[in-house]
């Protein structure tokens, strides 16, 4: 009989499952694809399908945290990452891999170990007893979220998740736009990494701009909801613009668009109208639009914001969208080792726990199925150091994170504990990874040499 009950074969699961059985750990892992159910997104039975797109991200694990965690992976033996490297297909310096190839090699690989029983099932609650890892993703089943949502008392489990724009600092015209925070006027130091939090990059919009773009707003051509989608409500605070438009000329000027507080240095006085920027990444090289959340057709987007002043010429990193997504808050419920405080033997592993991708998912998976091997073993597994890629991604989901405003999160260097003292700007990186991987082999060396 099995030891350890996994319920979700995507990428999160199946790394858990192979992590177990890989320690000699007996596994039930329960898939609902295959018994007649299925996601709004996956298009096969196969385990670990990628739903979206094929890639794995960047690559590089000397200048980028998710090739770092892919190296940190590969060293815990990953079967994700080993299954990915065998179906890679040419990306520059990303990582994509044949999604067919990919997911059937898991599929293979699961179904032939000893030690794990592939069962093709829907789970309906979570299970009073025995050590379980629940890893069933953004699209949980609606009966377990149920579940889910009784166990762990919180009010609320689906969410949409809100992406605003991600706009290139050197792509903003800072002759137009000013940078200040509402009533004072700090400036930011953009090689201090720290300096962030107050001051923002203001866009100015007088009325007959500000009205153009209102109108942009309300004709401007969206992306439909999926059916699955529908009946999902809006997390407080992130109603896309375009709806808030909708509700009257002014209601953007009294939301995210709002003047007050903020004189323009040309004129010195409030204009009718603001788009704010706030600094995305520690480096201060991406900022993002302020309460701009949308469903605005990509290109669309692309034609309405250039036409705010200093955006004219802007190149965005990543454009707005609205999706759902269901995940625990986190930093509330789970200890270190992700487990439910008030449920133990229950683990949850992958976009569940709030951390966000292909990559993240499976590196939680992981690390699932480490803590729940090292419980039964009687030899309990410290977390990763804070310093690795695992490690910080951890952190943020079990405790870093302000449980107020937890949001998902793809692992990047803005959650690393920050380097000491003055560094230039180009070495940063590399510093990061360095002591990523000097952090890592010293917390192996320490699972080795236990007694
Ligand atoms: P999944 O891979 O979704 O695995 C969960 C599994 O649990 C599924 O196989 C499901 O069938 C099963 N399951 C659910 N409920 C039950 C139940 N009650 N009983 C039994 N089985 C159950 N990330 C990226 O990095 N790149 C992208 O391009 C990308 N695109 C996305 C597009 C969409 C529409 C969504 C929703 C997410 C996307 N993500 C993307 C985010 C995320 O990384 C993936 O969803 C990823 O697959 C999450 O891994 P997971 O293991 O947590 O969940």
């Amino acid at each position: 009989s099995h030891k350890v009950h996994i319920v979700g074969g995507g990428l999160a699961g199946s790394e858990a499952a192979w992590q177990l059985a890989e320690a000699g750990i007996k596994v039930r892992l329960s898939e609902m694809r295959g018994s007649g159910d299925t996601t709004p997104a996956h298009h096969t039975d196969g385990l670990s399908e990628l739903v979206c797109s094929n890639s794995f991200r960047s690559d590089d694990a000397e200048r980028n945290a998710v090739g770092l965690l892919h190296a940190e992976m590969r060293a815990l033996d990953s079967l994700i990452m080993a299954m990915a490297d065998a179906h890679k297909v040419p990306a520059g310096s990303a990582l994509a891999v044949d999604r067919d190839g990919f997911s059937q090699s898991i599929t293979a690989k699961i179904n032939a170990h000893p030690n794990i029983e592939l069962v093709r099932e829907r789970v309906d609650a979570l299970p009073s007893s025995g050590l379980t890892i629940i890893a069933t993703g953004p699209l949980t089943a609606a009966t377990l979220a149920g579940s889910i949502l009784e166990t762990t008392g919180s009010n609320a489990l689906a969410f949409f998740d809100a992406i605003a724009p991600i706009v290139h600092r050197d792509s903003i015209d800072m002759e137009i736009c000013w940078m200040a925070s509402r009533w004072d006027k700090g400036t930011i130091d953009p090689d201090d990494p720290q300096s962030d939090g107050r001051d923002y990059i203001n866009c100015p919009m007088t009325k007959e701009q500000y009205l153009r773009f209102h109108q942009g707003l309300i004709e401007g051509e969206k992306t439909e909801f999926r059916d699955w989608e529908k009946d999902t409500p809006y997390f407080e605070g992130c109603m896309p613009i375009e709806v808030m438009a909708e509700r009257g000329v002014d209601t953007l000027r009294y939301g995210p668009m709002k003047p007050v507080g903020l004189d323009d240095p040309k004129t010195g006085r409030w204009p009718y109208a603001v788009v704010q920027l706030r600094q995305d990444n520690a480096l201060g090289t991406l900022w993002n639009m302020v309460g701009f959340q949308t469903k605005l057709k990509h290109a669309e987007q692309v034609r309405l914001f250039r036409t705010i002043p200093g955006l004219e010429n802007a190149e965005f990193a990543r454009l707005g969208g609205l999706h759902r997504n269901t995940f625990i808050n986190s930093p509330q419920l789970l200890d270190p080792t992700l487990r439910l405080a008030r449920a133990p033997h229950i683990r949850f592993a992958g976009q569940i726990t709030g951390c966000e991708g292909y990559v993240e998912s499976a590196a939680i998976g992981l690390l699932s199925g480490r803590f729940a091997a090292a419980e039964i073993s009687g030899m309990p597994l410290a977390p990763p150091p804070p310093e690795t890629a695992l490690g910080a991604l951890l952190g943020h989901i079990t405790g870093g994170a302000e449980a107020d405003s937890y949001q998902p999160m793809n692992v990047n260097f803005g959650l690393f504990p920050p380097i000491e003292g003055k560094t230039k700007k180009a070495d940063r990186k590399l510093i990061y990874t360095s002591r990523a991987r000097a952090a890592l082999s010293g917390w192996q060396e320490n699972i080795r040499t236990k007694p």
